[in-house]
């Protein structure tokens, strides 16, 4: 009998309220060591902690948006441990009553749909940064009391392809909460993996726990390595030990860091410097009222009620940026399915030329809606389109001055097109003679000379209809 994969997920989000969870220090990201810090966060003796109410209401928004639980009265409980990175030597987080339980949120693999069971969601403090060279280790504290979001999965993961789809989806709704910017590089979201190995219908087997990947891909990898480390030891007749792993994404291994510590050995303790807190039904009622429409909601809404293509409508939906361009732009032009294949098409394909993000991505709607307009309503040609929209997008031109000055006005003159044509059948006679004898497919290669002619600019239908007619003559 082969091996099931078990698999649990706890992922810290670093949130983007303006500042940290306990004091007023800024969470920006970088800046020299030791800049963003005060005594609060600093842990300096004698100073006391005072709540950030932007944290709470962030928790909120992501456990309504995971279907949780919201804890009513909820509070914030010491985790001890000596490390320098930690300068109160406790963290401030959540053990018996994290702000949010019991959600899920639904995946798809392989067209198959699944939900994720998550068994809490609670509020703590980041941690500082060890830096290290040859000489030393230095402590810089600016990520100190940064606010985090732990979401903790059941163990439901079976596969490395449903743990990429959960954090995908996580990811999209993080950001369309405004919650977390989800830089991976920049450390704003981590994901540890928990994995073990069982028998079919047997019970939980001995898990460790991987940290450290910075990349989706990391990810994927930690778990394909662990699989099969497992595997090996299973076989073998061995034991999992139960430890904490962290994984060399350069070398393609996990190696053991420490034995797994249980929640005894932090001896977790009610925190005495902050009050109990109530989050009431109008607080409640205010966040779920102003909760954005989400990826998924979008998505859905876009096929449904847009008649958006399922694959086009995940496109549109990768980051909130794309769906806000898209949202404005079928506004604009009313026109949802020229925008929704402007974007899916040449806006995504500039992007991926020149290496934009679409978190990077500022592109006029205004102007993209007039070459829709001018699209469809036969005054340039798609050739022109194309060429103008490229010119927004590096150059933000206007584009009506730039189809004047290039010229790009689609060809619609009879006279023209029918010069166009008769000197192009007297140049290729010998193709005349042929598409006359049956071979049709001549008639592509004529009307691109003719299409060559007329600049790229004439107007492919009636280009078509011409030309047929007078070869027929
Ligand atoms: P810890 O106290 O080490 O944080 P938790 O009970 O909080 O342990 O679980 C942490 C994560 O590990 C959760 O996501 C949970 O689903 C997962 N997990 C627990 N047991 C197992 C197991 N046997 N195999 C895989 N994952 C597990
Ligand atoms: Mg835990
Ligand atoms: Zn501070």
């Amino acid at each position: 009998m082969k091996w099931e994969t078990v698999i649990g997920l706890e992922v810290h989000a670093e949130l983007s309220t303006k500042s940290k969870i306990f004091c007023a220090c800024s969470t920006s990201y970088g800046g020299q060591p030791n800049t963003h810090v005060c005594p609060v966060c600093a842990g300096m003796p004698g100073v006391l902690p005072k709540l950030n109410r932007s944290v709470v209401e962030y928790a909120i928004r992501l456990g309504l948006a995971l279907n949780c639980t919201i804890t009513r009265d909820c509070k914030f409980d010491r985790k001890n441990y000596f490390y320098p990175d930690l300068p109160k030597a406790y963290q401030v987080s959540q053990l018996y009553a994290p702000i949010c339980r019991d959600g899920h949120l639904e995946i798809e693999t392989e067209g198959k749909k699944k939900a994720i069971r998550i068994r809490e969601i609670h509020m703590e403090e980041d941690a500082g940064k060890l830096v290290h060279d040859a000489r030393a280790s230095y402590m810089d504290f600016n990520r100190c009391g940064v606010p985090l979001l732990e979401i903790v999965s059941q163990p439901d993961f079976q596969s490395g392809g449903e743990v990429l789809a959960y954090l995908e989806k996580l990811r999209e709704t993080l950001l369309y909460l405004e919650v977390c910017d989800c830089k991976m590089q920049e450390g704003s979201i981590r994901a540890d993996i928990n994995l073990s190995l069982r028998k079919e219908g047997e019970e939980l087997g001995v898990r460790t726990e991987t940290k450290n990947m910075n990349s989706f891909k990391a990810i994927a990898r930690a778990i394909e390595y662990e699989i099969e480390r497992q595997t090996d030891i299973l076989e073998d007749g061995g034991k999992i030990v139960q430890e904490t792993r962290r994984w060399d994404d350069d070398k393609g291994e996990s190696y053991g860091m420490r034995s797994k510590e249980n929640a005894q050995d932090y001896r977790y303790f009610p925190e005495p410097d902050l009050l109990p807190m109530h989050i009431d039904d109008a607080w409640l009622e205010s966040v779920k009222a102003n909760l954005p429409e989400l990826a998924w909601q979008k998505r859905e809404r876009y096929v449904c009620d847009l008649g958006i293509a399922e694959s086009s409508a995940v496109v549109l939906t990768v980051h909130k940026n794309i769906s806000a361009l898209f949202e404005t732009l079928s506004q604009k032009s009313g026109n949802s399915l020229e925008a929704a294949n402007l974007i899916t098409g040449e806006i995504m394909r500039l992007m991926n030329n020149s290496n934009i993000l679409p978190e990077d991505l500022s592109i006029d709607a205004e102007k993209l809606a007039v070459l829709i307009a001018l699209v469809t309503g036969g005054k340039i040609n798609r050739g022109a389109y194309k060429e103008t929209i490229e010119a927004v997008f590096t150059s933000n031109v206007d584009p009506e001055k730039y189809i004047a000055e290039k010229g790009l006005m689609m060809v619609n003159d009879d006279k023209v097109v029918v010069e166009a044509i008769q000197s192009v059948l007297s140049d290729n006679m010998d193709s005349v003679t042929e598409f006359r004898a049956g071979k049709e497919k001549v008639f592509g290669f004529l009307m691109g000379q003719v299409m060559k002619k007329l600049g790229g600019k004439g107007n492919p239908d009636m280009v078509k209809k011409t030309l047929t007619s007078m070869l027929e003559k």
